[in-house]
């Protein structure tokens, strides 16, 4: 699996430094093309020469080379497939979080195009640090993987959680990542996201409160798990995303949204995430209405697009249909209703009585499938979309090559 894969590893100022060559030595041992990069801090505790020698090239701890035509801190990045930062450090996730490149190491994660998992290591007191807190939860929300720390006798004398986790469990997080980047390789998805826009005149529309963020989200999920992803934009706020694998097209109404979809099809898999305005004004007025006009608006039904998708015929309708249900009251009832009039294959059902989830980033939602009610855990929007992004890859009983 890791043969033929370009690891990037970027060492910081912990204790844990030592543990990071020996998982150098499992990715290379297993295959991977390493290269490693040192802080001043992870250079404190161990020395460039032995990262030099288990990845059999030389280690990077300086931002400028004397040959001008270099720019390491692309290249580091560019040249790698995955960026793993083992040990992590607190002061190391906190420049991350706010964009800082005060050093080789900041600099590459702030140019990176890559994905990146993080292995932090610090004192109890440091991981409990609210300030920590926020910055973890950023470089989060800005798509990193972290691997729990372990509670143990940390090296300060002091125990709680905050120990680097063993090289093994890091090597194995990388392993499933390049797991998951081929389990839907060769599948192309559609998503919707967003609300839609219906238009009263040529100045005033009717909308809602859909950000996108989690239509965004599944679709970079889905993404990185190898599938062609169409994603289909409505009204949204969240930043639309940039990925090699995804296709964005903006669309306005549902109208126009249900179109973009029927050409959008053959697919495999059809995830309507988006808040579809289930009316359109059907007196729309292509000129501003004026106050003395007065304003009597006439409704009529928009056409359900997932609904229209679940219920084509077998050799036309995508694999695996999925839905959401935004529920104040009988969510699991309603959600299991919608499965079967939606002839949806699993609604992602979210209680949002206690305020609204638009615009928020995380989720709390249950997955109703006809088999079974499962309960899931709160969690973030991107961790939401990989947990959809697993039930479709088990559903598929997708093979990795
Ligand atoms: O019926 P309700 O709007 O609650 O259903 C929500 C689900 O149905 C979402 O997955 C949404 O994307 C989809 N939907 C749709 N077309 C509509 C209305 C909802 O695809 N006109």
């Amino acid at each position: 699996m890791l043969e033929s894969k370009r690891i990037l590893v970027i060492i910081t100022g912990s204790i844990a430094a030592y543990k990071s060559l020996e998982l150098i030595r499992l990715l290379t041992k297993a295959g991977a093309t390493v290269e490693g990069v040192l802080t001043r801090g992870g250079a404190a505790f161990i020395t460039p020469l032995s990262v030099a020698t288990l990845t059999g090239t030389k280690a990077h701890l300086e931002m400028w080379d004397d040959d001008a035509s270099k720019m390491p801190h692309i290249e580091l990045s560019r040249n790698a497939d995955l960026i793993v930062a083992a040990p992590a450090t607190a002061d190391f996730i906190a420049k991350m979080a706010r964009g800082i490149g005060d050093d080789l190491a900041s600099t590459v994660l702030l140019a990176r195009n890559k994905p990146v998992i993080l292995a932090p290591s610090m004192n109890v007191e440091m991981w409990e640090n609210p300030a920590f807190r926020r910055n973890l939860d950023l470089v989060q929300k800005d798509g990193a993987r972290v691997i729990a720390p372990q509670t143990d006798v940390l090296a300060c004398g002091e125990s709680g959680f905050g120990k680097m986790a063993e090289p093994e469990s890091i090597f194995d997080a990388i392993q499933e990542h390049f797991e998951r980047s081929y389990s839907l390789k060769g599948k192309r998805a559609i998503v919707t996201a967003g609300g839609t826009i219906e238009r009263i005149d040529s100045v005033r529309y009717i909308s809602n409160f859909s950000s996108g963020k989690q239509g965004f989200a599944i679709s970079e999920a889905l993404a990185d798990a190898g599938a062609e992803v169409e994603l289909i934009a409505g009204n949204t706020t969240a930043k639309i995303p940039l990925h090699p694998r995804i296709n964005v097209t903006t669309v306005e109404s549902a109208k126009q949204m249900k179109q973009v979809v029927d050409d959008a099809l053959p697919s495999d898999i059809f995830v309507g995430c988006a808040a579809v305005c289930d009316f359109r004004v059907s007196n729309r007025a292509d000129r501003k209405i004026k106050k003395d006009d007065g304003l009597e608006l006439e409704f009529e039904l928009n056409p359900d697009i997932i609904a229209s998708i679940g219920s084509l015929p077998r050799n036309q309708r995508p694999q695996l249909v999925i839905g959401f249900a935004a529920e104040t009251n009988n969510v699991l009832g309603y959600a299991k209703k919608k499965l079967e009039s939606k002839s949806c294959d699993l609604i992602v059902a979210n209680d949002v009585s206690e305020g609204a989830v638009f615009g928020r980033d995380e989720n709390e939602v249950h997955f109703v499938s006809k088999d079974e009610i499962l309960k899931l855990a709160k969690m973030s929007k991107s961790e939401l979309s990989r947990s959809i992004t697993d039930w479709i890859v088990d559903r598929l009983a997708c093979v990795s090559p």
